[in-house]
């Protein structure tokens, strides 16, 4: 499979503290790639990484060309979609604005985002404030899915959320899956859904990767010892 991202060695620090010691993994065009590891293991400053919000050392590649060291503005016009740890939003406009503002050129517009996500629809008008953390998700997703984007990456897709909307922001990650080509990066605490959903795990231990495989392969021998469970 062509790899439409690469990470190469990378690592990353925040001033003085390093947190990534070389980390290299693919996701190729179209794959859904979990990134797992114990907290602190480095999972969101890898993401942070290769989105642009630090300064990683080491190799980056997306789509065939290099992207670290550009702005994190230029990366996402490459086509990786963010959605961010704690979902962050434009809390004052309404769930609509947000959207448009995030809007570029392809197959992704308000209506298709409201066909995922009908609730998003119903709020239209209403500030993101107002929204449940649930919902909150759905807006964070359908603003990273408004910029078109090749590669979607999710940092803590269900944290914190009730069980039976987990089950919605899940049932919309594999609508993607089947229905899209878009490929996933993707972070999240349960096992059991990322299973049926990833064809591959990352796993990372004190800013490195330690193991990397087919889903189907993470035993829970593997899991017990990287993961604790
Ligand atoms: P979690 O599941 O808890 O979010 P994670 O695997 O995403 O964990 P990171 O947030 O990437 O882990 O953290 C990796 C390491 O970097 C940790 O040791 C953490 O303490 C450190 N770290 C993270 N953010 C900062 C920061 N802003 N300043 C200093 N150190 C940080």
């Amino acid at each position: 499979m062509t790899a439409l991202l690469s990470l190469r060695q990378v690592e990353a620090s925040y001033g003085p503290v390093q947190a990534l010691f070389g980390v290299s993994f693919d996701v190729g065009e179209g794959e859904v790639v979990a990134l797992m590891g114990r907290n602190g293991m480095g999972k969101t400053t890898t993401v942070k990484s290769i989105c642009g919000m630090l300064s990683p050392k080491g190799g980056i590649s997306f789509a065939g060309s290099r992207i670290d060291g550009l702005t994190s503005h230029r990366i996402a016009k490459c086509g990786i979609g963010l959605v961010p740890e704690g979902r962050r939003c434009f809390a004052s406009l309404t769930v609509e604005e947000n959207l448009l503002s995030a809007a570029r050129k392809g197959e992704w517009d308000f209506d298709k985002v409201s066909v995922l996500f009908p609730r998003l629809k119903e709020r239209r008008q209403q500030p993101a404030a107002s929204l449940s953390g649930g919902e909150q998700q759905m807006l964070a997703i359908g603003r990273a899915l408004m910029t078109n984007p090749r590669l979607l990456v999710l940092d803590e897709a269900t944290e914190g959320l009730a069980p039976v909307v987990r089950q919605e922001i899940w049932a919309a990650i594999e609508t993607l899956k089947r229905e899209t080509g878009v490929a996933i990066l993707i972070i999240d605490k349960s096992l059991k859904e990322l299973g049926q959903i990833a064809e591959r795990a990352v796993i990372l231990e004190r800013g490195r990767d330690v193991w990397t495989g087919p889903f189907k392969d993470l035993t829970p021998e593997i899991a017990d010892k990287f993961l604790g469970v």
